[in-house]
């Protein structure tokens, strides 16, 4: 039984494959592959993309789809995630995604179920749906030529599983990552590091802007010193035109896009701006994902 809780779950040959079937279902339409098989929802921390877009592509491939709400489940009872899991898993249904602020909690759920479990992201761990579609997303634009493209990683880095599962995935197929963040988001890296991103620009075939992940930070901060902070970020870190000028560079953001801190208004309408792309992309690859792990 194959379980998707990091990206190097699939080696690259499973990924060129995967991306293969993703080509076929980037028009979004409906198909049978998985009619009567059901699919559960478990979304312990907010999601709008991920857990929608999850659903639509369980969907769209003729699954039905169980949402279980977390709010109002016996987790709040005092029951553990194990068990919910377990108790879940003995209903049969053909796959579970999961998203949980604990690292490591969807991986440790392995051995109480019969079905795959699908990582929709664990805490700043890992997020290989989100890296998955964004290298598609990348491999697209270019026509699949994309080995030594440079792609600056702009944000957050040490709070942000979407740069923690991209740093796994993308130099597997070539790409240079170049981490860029204020000293307190960096992380000890083997990649190259910088906090100027100016300085890095016209190196870049892609930005990757992340959200700052406030939620993960020290809650202490005060209101009107965290507007200070982000107005102090998006001085040196958002995307801009200012910063873009004419250069043919392609722009990514897993969403949720914080406007004016982590991109200008102008650039997400720019046509280097793929944000939406991405979201249209994570159904593609979601539907190739889940085709492939059901019917495995
Ligand atoms: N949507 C992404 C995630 O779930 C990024 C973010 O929340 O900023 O990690």
């Amino acid at each position: 039984m194959q379980h998707l809780i990091t990206p190097n779950d699939f080696t690259n040959k499973e990924i060129k494959v995967l991306f293969e079937d993703a080509r076929l279902f980037q028009d979004l339409q409906s198909n049978n592959l998985l009619n009567g098989k059901l699919i559960v929802t478990l979304f312990f921390e907010n999601s709008t993309r991920t857990r929608s877009s999850f659903e639509i592509a369980a969907k769209r491939l003729g699954a039905a789809v169980v949402n279980l709400e977390v709010q109002t489940s016996s987790t709040k009872k005092g029951e553990t995630v194990e068990d919910t899991v377990a108790n879940l898993n003995a209903m049969k249904p053909d796959a579970i995604i999961i998203r949980h602020s604990e690292c490591g909690l969807p991986a440790s759920l392995i051995e109480y179920v019969d079905c795959p479990i699908l990582n929709a992201g664990d805490g700043k761990n890992a997020h290989p749906t989100q890296a998955l579609l964004d290298l598609f997303t990348i491999t697209e634009y270019f026509n699949g030529k994309i080995k030594g493209k440079n792609i600056a990683i702009v944000g957050d880095i040490s709070n942000s599983r979407v740069a923690s599962s991209n740093l796994e995935l993308l130099p597997r197929f070539g790409l240079n990552p170049i981490l860029v963040s204020p000293t307190r988001y960096q992380v000890k890296s083997k990649f190259k590091t910088t906090t100027n991103l100016q300085k890095i620009i016209d190196d870049l075939d892609i930005i990757m802007s992340l959200r700052v992940q406030h939620e993960r930070h020290d809650s202490n901060t005060l209101v009107q010193d965290l507007e200070k902070e982000k107005q102090e970020y998006a001085k040196k870190y958002c995307i801009t035109k200012k910063l873009l000028k004419d250069k043919d560079i392609l722009v990514l953001h897993p969403g949720p896009v914080n406007r004016n801190i982590d991109i200008s208004n102008e650039v997400l309408l720019d046509k280097r701006s793929k944000v939406l792309e991405q979201v249209a992309n994570g159904v593609a690859v979601r539907m190739a994902i889940l085709k492939k792990l059901i019917l495995q």
